[in-house]
């Protein structure tokens, strides 16, 4: 599996590589395998082409959800070879403040090192921890500073998003 990340935000390609850096670091205890995990931040041969269709994009509704953004993303190619493919910046299109996942496509707006882990761990498997309409936590939270919770930029992953991502990974059955 391999990431590809696209960074916009107002915070260097290093303090974003410390953050992936650090989220496999985190999980890598509980889940071996996320050390096969490849990512690379900024490919030159396509960082050019993904801006243009942002420029293209950015100002007709959340990116995630528009289907023309997300053809032509695919017409690129980005998904080949088992990836993830993460914009991040302060100012893409998100219908939530702090970001959006699809199955393959992460958008993160809220650049903080924890909100980069909760998002990126979403193609990993990982539910919100959180009621959608309250925000309130949900019961299959095992922790009170998870931040699969809303809104938590300290904290890092119950035993039930570990469990997750160990589903996702095929460690774990059910
Ligand atoms: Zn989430
Ligand atoms: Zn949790």
């Amino acid at each position: 599996m391999k990431l590809s990340i696209f960074n916009f935000s107002s915070k260097s390609d290093e303090v974003i590589n410390g953050y992936i850096n650090s989220f496999i670091k985190e999980i890598a205890n509980s889940i071996s395998e996320v050390k096969d995990i490849e990512w690379e931040i900024n490919d030159i041969k396509l960082k050019g082409k993904i801006t243009d269709l942002i420029e293209k994009y950015n100002d007709k509704g959340p990116l995630i959800n528009n289907w023309d953004f997300n053809i032509e993303l695919s017409n690129l190619n980005v998904y080949e070879n088992d990836s993830g493919l993460i914009l991040i910046g302060e100012k893409l299109n998100t219908s939530n403040d702090w970001g959006e996942e699809s199955i393959k496509l992460v958008v993160i707006k809220k650049v903080e090192e924890k909100n980069v882990w909760h998002e990126i761990s979403h193609l990993f498997g990982t539910k919100d921890h959180y009621d959608t309409t309250t925000h309130e936590k949900l019961d299959i939270c095992e922790s009170e500073t998870c931040i699969m919770q809303f809104g938590l930029l300290k904290g890092t992953f119950c035993k039930e998003a570990i469990n997750e991502m160990k589903r996702f990974f095929g460690l774990l059955n059910n």
